[in-house]
């Protein structure tokens, strides 16, 4: 670990354990490629995207199988305003989802599952989520990140054999990481889990809020300091002591079946440990690498409704003379939302193919796939209602009610607002993802900025850096101005390899001025991150677009919605390397620190 990451400087004790977890939890190793990881350090790897990973026949056609059963039943079975308006799913659709494997999709076939390849699981999510949110949201929790896929990664053969076939066949499962009072940041865990003392047994105490399935162990001495372990266990719902609170209720997603769990003395076999004592915090990183990519599947089945129902409304709804697609601030949102969306599955869809092959580390493009998806979806459905007028605020039931199209844009807008809270809120993931970019550099020069070193090692360290630096900087430059190899990637992905130079400096830049403490400049950081999401969203994009053959026959204008998708994008690339430069953050921590003091109430008041 690079400790230079972690200075104690103004950090009172629990903000450094909590990052001194973190960081411990963290995978350290890089042994596949990383689009992103190699982008952050200046270099865009064109060969990775283009030719773009196609699907293969044989796996295509497994899915075009699945995906056509699953359509068949989701068109008559599943009724997503009744699921949104009584907040439970019928015994008959739950038992169809069974039959149709759908809690086993992921599951190896070996363990009774479907055995599905990651682009078909996540073809199949779209689908599921463009009829009912809750039903993708039950089935994703269940085997993207709940029981089924630590199992598998990490699990002793008898635990697949005990556990999956069971998950496969609907024995629902979550992922408990969230306490009351412990959300983004795990570390101060409170829910222990305690060897009994002939130490077959586990005895857990302590609540849960929103799922199951995390403790935390003993603390181990570590350094002559405590150190916090978490573990993670399979917990059954009947075990003694196991016991569901209280049933949440959401703005959306009111189809899951979400609760504050309680567990008292609640007594666990030692076999139902996974992966060995003081790992559950780095399992559940793991897990969520690939887990991660069933949001973004989830959210390209909302975009599609959104594009269609824009489409339709566009045309239909006719205002001041002319359509209300035709009017320049609703063509803006139509040809948007579609580009966006293009973009959206050229890297959902390009990060699942690396899965399938498993070619890449995919860690920060999954990561960066739910990050831009989540926001980006959010912001389609946002001009789906402002399209649809008055009728985007209004239920599908009243709709319907009413004779009209019944077009669930506002249950959409309230299934999706959680997209950019669970599995990491966007500001968690943006820091995730910054930490990463900064790991090269660390590796690099992290010793010398790091005050609880020796001045030997330190000074070792400043002379490692300056030789790497010598030459890697001034290539930033020249890559930057004149990068030969952009001269034979014209375009759109000349421009990201020239950007990314620019990038990488402007990462060191910042590196030079903050030091240690450019790890609580956060929105320094997350524009550096927004940037290079954007970066690679163009560079699977223009990838795709390039892959005419791997599209269906019908597939049309593609180069222009992927253009459009490069120039907006281009457009945030530039307003963020301008805000790295010229901001108001000063201005705003001041103000913000103002109201927090409570010197401001008075802005609270009902007049002044
Ligand atoms: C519908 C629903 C389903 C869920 N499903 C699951 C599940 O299956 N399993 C599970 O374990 N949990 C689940 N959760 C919990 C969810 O993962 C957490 O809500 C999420 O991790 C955020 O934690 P929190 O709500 O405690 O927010 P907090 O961690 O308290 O954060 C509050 C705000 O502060 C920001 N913030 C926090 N720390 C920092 C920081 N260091 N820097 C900058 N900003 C920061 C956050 O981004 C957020 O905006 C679910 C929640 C909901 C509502």
């Amino acid at each position: 670990m690079s400790t230079a990451l972690i200075s104690e400087k103004g950090k009172n004790r629990e903000e450094i354990e909590s990052l001194e977890v973190a960081e411990e939890a963290r995978e350290k190793d890089w042994t596949e490629p990383s689009f992103v990881a190699e982008l952050f350090m200046g270099r865009v790897h064109t060969e990775m995207v283009d030719p773009y990973p196609e699907q293969s026949t044989e796996d295509r056609a497994v899915g075009d199988a699945y995906l056509a059963k699953l359509r068949t039943f989701l068109i008559e079975k599943v009724d997503a305003d009744k699921i949104d308006s009584t907040g439970e799913m019928s015994p008959e659709m739950m038992q169809g989802l069974i039959d149709l494997g759908a809690f086993g999709m992921k599951i190896p076939k070996e363990y009774g599952g479907l055995g599905l390849s990651q682009t078909n699981y996540g073809r199949a999510m779209a689908l599921i989520c463009s009829h009912c949110a809750s039903t993708g949201g039950m089935l994703s929790a269940h085997q993207s990140i709940g029981v089924p896929q630590p199992l598998y990664l990490f699990g002793t053969e008898e635990q697949k054999k005990k556990y999956l076939p069971r998950l496969a066949k609907g024995a629902i499962s979550a992922f408990a990481l969230t306490e009351p009072d412990v959300g983004s940041d795990p570390a101060r865990m409170t829910t222990t889990a305690t060897p009994t003392a002939d130490g077959s047994h586990y005895i857990i105490n302590g609540t849960k809020l929103w799922c199951t399935n995390g403790a935390q162990t003993p603390a181990i001495m570590k350094n002559g300091r405590e150190k916090k372990q978490i573990s993670a266990f399979i917990v059954e719902k009947t075990m003694p002591g196991f016991e569901v609170v209280h049933r949440c209720r959401f703005s959306g997603l009111s189809g899951i079946q979400n609760a504050l769990l309680k567990f008292t003395n609640v007594k666990i076999p030692k076999e139902n440990l996974i992966w060995g004592e003081g790992r559950g915090l780095r399992l559940a990183l793991i897990t969520l690498n690939a887990g991660r990519l069933s949001l973004p599947a989830g959210a390209i089945g909302g975009a599609r409704q959104c594009v269609k129902y824009s489409r339709d409304w566009g045309n239909e709804r006719k205002q001041w003379g002319a359509a209300v697609g035709q009017h320049e601030a609703g063509a803006r949102k139509i040809a948007s939302m579609t580009a966006h969306l293009f973009a959206m599955e050229s890297i959902t869809w390009l990060a699942a193919a690396w899965v399938d092959r498993k070619s890449h580390d995919i860690r920060l493009e999954a990561a960066m796939a739910k990050l831009f998806c989540s926001e980006r979806t959010h912001q389609i459905i946002e001009d789906t209602v402002q399209l649809r007028g008055g009728r985007g605020y209004e239920r599908a039931s009243s709709l319907k009610a009413r004779g009209e199209k019944a077009y669930p844009a506002e249950r959409m807008l309230r299934d999706s607002r959680i997209n950019m809270i669970v599995e990491g809120t966007s500001e968690i993931l943006r820091l995730f993802i910054a930490r990463e970019a900064l790991d090269r550099h660390l590796a690099v020069a992290g010793d010398a900025l790091n005050p609880k070193l020796g001045i030997g090692r330190r000074l070792l360290s400043v002379v490692r850096a300056g030789a790497f630096y010598s030459w890697w900087y001034p290539y930033q430059f020249i890559g930057q101005y004149l990068n030969v190899v952009s001269l034979f990637a014209p375009g759109h992905l000349g421009y990201a390899k020239r950007t990314s130079h620019r990038l990488a400096k402007s990462i060191f830049h910042l590196m030079l001025l903050n030091g240690p403490a450019l790890e609580k400049r956060q929105l320094q950081l997350g524009r550096i991150v927004d940037i290079a999401t954007d970066l690679f969203a163009i560079s699977a994009t223009v990838g795709r677009a390039r892959a005419k053959h791997t599209l269906p026959p019908d597939v049309k204008n593609v180069d222009a919605i992927a253009d459009l998708f490069c120039r907006e994008a281009k457009a945030r690339i530039r307003a963020n390397f301008r805000a790295l430069r010229c901001n108001d953050d000063r201005l705003l921590r001041q103000v913000s620190k103002q109201v927090l003091n409570g010197d401001v109430r008075w802005i609270e008041r009902e007049s002044v």
